[in-house]
């Protein structure tokens, strides 16, 4: 029977949500899912089959045309008490987070906030959903455009933010009238399953379809996707992570003509011109790179500021960085956690050492630590050489590299020799060098003198091989409509 194995976490549920019910995997299997910041199993997880995935599937084909039918007002209403829920249960949420996924219990909580103001934001525009009508353009008749549910909904979800990356998913395809199968990372199933609690709880009050929400975690992702992409009844696939799984995904949904939504990985250039106000640079910077210890999409991945003043900026940001505690998430004060496998942190440690061999100068860290889980030190590299592979992929760790440039538009044009778009961060103080960052920047997303950017009523995603669709935002709920068009006399 899967089990929770350790005090650290608050009573929370290990298996799967089926159909509104708590369900062991039909083959009776579980996986062990553990504490990056010890290395030890924390709970025994139900481990969905493809069986279970295809009762999910069954379920939510039937909740869909009951859901689609519903008044956007109740759906408002579901909408809210799962955002109230959430709000009373943030503790939880938050502990369960950073045991299995090993960011600070302040940023667990911050993720709880934040991923739970997309079910408010998705409450309010499920009412204002809006369609439009006019006149036909040769004056022979009128035409009604309005929007319906795309019908059933596959979310695939990465380990570095288990709440919010799936209640960007859930909550705008609730608004819109779809039910969703979330299928979480192997990692970090638990803050899920724990959500899954809250939302059941909301559904009952409300009585609302069983099958509007199942809740799958599995170690057999790719078998599970590929087999509920080759079922029709299926009509969208939104996923988050890295690219390479984002292609194939959207090789997958040719079969049977998903719509797609692909939030995948970024590189972001972090752009400090000669004018930026330094300490405010300084100050973005670490939020922009060490957040989640750099385990995010939008993680400020190169630094490339103007050589005036570069020593100042690295000088600042060594400093700042040396401030960082690290240790396990739960304990006061601190600020940076593990990364989440020791596979991660090996690959971000061999990033480092080759950016060093190739001449690049080590300012802070660089050293792994001894001792359990998978910690890896704040590190600062500067004079990190053109070709080495640390600027061209993305370091998913708690490492900054600083590159130096003569003049804005030399800075700007490093920026965009990238072909990931995701996000962008500019500082600068003169309007026109701002003017300049923010015209010329290319990614889906540019942030001018903020290191952080994400917001539930803005559209994030990016372009390139970053993918397409947004999520948040009036943009994030038409991605679960489909529009339909009327021909009247
Ligand atoms: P990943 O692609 O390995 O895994 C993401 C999810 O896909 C997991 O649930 C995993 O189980 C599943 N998966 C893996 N292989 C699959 C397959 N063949 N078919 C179907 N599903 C499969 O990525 P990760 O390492 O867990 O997450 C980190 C990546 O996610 C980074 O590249 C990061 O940039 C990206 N990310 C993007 C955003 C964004 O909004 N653009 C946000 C967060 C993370």
């Amino acid at each position: 029977m899967p089990e929770v194995t350790t005090t650290l976490l608050p009573t929370v549920p290990t298996d799967l949500w089926l159909a509104g019910n708590q369900v062991p995997a039909s083959s009776g299997e579980t996986f062990a899912v553990e504490d990056p910041a010890t290395g030890e199993v924390i709970a025994q997880v139900a481990d969905a089959t493809l069986a279970d995935a295809d009762a999910a599937l069954d379920a939510a084909v039937a909740a869909a045309p009951v859901w689609a039918k519903t008044s956007p007002r109740h759906r408002t209403n579901v909408l809210t008490r799962i955002f109230d829920l959430v709000t009373e249960r943030t503790g939880d949420l938050a502990r369960t987070m950073t045991v299995e996924m090993g960011k600070p219990l302040g940023e667990a909580r911050g993720e709880v906030a934040y991923g739970n103001e997309y079910f408010r934001w998705a409450a309010e525009e499920a009412a204002r959903i809006p369609g439009r009508f006019g006149e036909a353009s040769q004056g022979n008749g009128h035409m009604l455009m309005t929007r319906t549910p795309v019908g059933p909904v596959l979310a695939i979800t990465p380990w570095n933010f288990p709440l919010a990356m799936a209640t960007r998913k859930i909550a705008p395809a609730l608004a819109a009238g779809c039910p969703i199968i979330v299928k979480p990372a192997a990692e970090t199933p638990l803050t899920m399953l724990l959500l899954g609690e809250i939302i059941a709880q909301a559904f009952a009050e409300f009585e609302v379809p069983a099958g509007l929400v199942s809740i799958l975690p599995t170690t057999g992702a790719a078998e599970m996707s590929e087999h509920l992409m080759a079922d029709r009844r299926l009509r969208k696939v939104t996923f988050t992570g890295s690219t390479p799984v984002g292609r194939t995904l959207v090789r997958q949904s040719a079969d049977n003509l998903q719509r797609t939504s692909m939030e995948l990985g970024g590189n972001a250039p972090f752009v400090v011109t000669a004018d930026a106000d330094i300490p405010a640079a300084v100050a973005g910077a670490m939020v922009a790179k060490l957040r989640n210890g750099g385990q995010v999409c939008v993680a400020a991945n190169r630094f490339l500021v103007d050589n005036a003043v570069a020593a100042e900026f690295a000088d600042g940001l060594v400093a700042a960085a040396s401030e960082v505690r690290q240790g396990h998430g739960l304990d006061e004060g601190v600020t940076l956690g593990p990364l989440i496998t020791a596979k991660q942190r090996a690959r971000v440690h061999d990033l480092v050492t080759d950016a060093v061999a190739r001449g690049a100068r080590l300012l802070l860290g660089g050293e792994l630590p001894e001792g359990p889980g998978n910690f890896y030190p704040a590190t600062v590299l500067a004079d990190v050489p053109a070709d080495a592979p640390i600027l061209a992929e993305e370091i998913f760790g708690p490492v900054a590299t600083i590159t130096t440039f003569d003049g804005v538009e030399a800075g700007v044009a490093a920026a965009n020799d990238t072909d990931f778009g995701l996000a962008a961060y500019g500082y600068a103080g003169a309007v026109t060098t701002a003017q300049y960052l923010t015209e010329n920047l290319q990614a889906g997303m540019v942030a001018l003198n903020r290191g952080q950017l994400s917001e539930p009523a803005a559209p994030f995603g990016g372009i390139g091989q970053s993918g397409f669709g947004r999520e948040g935002g009036t943009e994030g709920i038409e991605e679960y409509l489909d529009v339909r068009y009327l021909a009247l006399p």
